[in-house]
C-alpha cells in the first residue's frame, strides 16, 4: 500500500487522495449535457438545420449533435 505524502494516510483511505464522494452516483458518460440551442444552427452529423430552441448536445470531435441524430437523455 502507498501512503500519502500529505495525510501520511493509506492513499485508499485517505480523501485527498480519491476524488470527493458523489451525492448522487453520476451517470458514467463522457458525452455532454443536452440543452436547448440558444441560436439555430446545423446538426453536424447529417447537416439539417435546427433552430433555437431544439435539444442539441456537444460531441467531441464532430460538433453540435441535435435531437434529428441522437435522442435526448433527460
Ligand atoms: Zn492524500
Ligand atoms: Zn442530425
Amino acid at each position: 500500500m502507498s501512503r500519502c505524502e500529505f495525510t501520511d494516510l493509506d492513499t485508499a483511505a485517505c480523501a485527498h487522495c480519491r476524488p470527493p464522494p458523489a451525492e448522487h452516483a453520476p451517470e458514467l458518460t463522457t458525452a455532454a449535457r443536452w440543452f436547448h440551442a440558444v441560436y439555430p444552427g446545423a446538426c453536424a452529423d447529417c447537416g439539417s438545420p435546427f433552430t433555437a430552441g431544439t435539444p442539441i448536445r456537444m460531441q467531441t470531435p464532430a460538433g453540435w449533435i441535435a435531437d434529428c441524430c441522437d435522442t435526448p437523455t433527460w
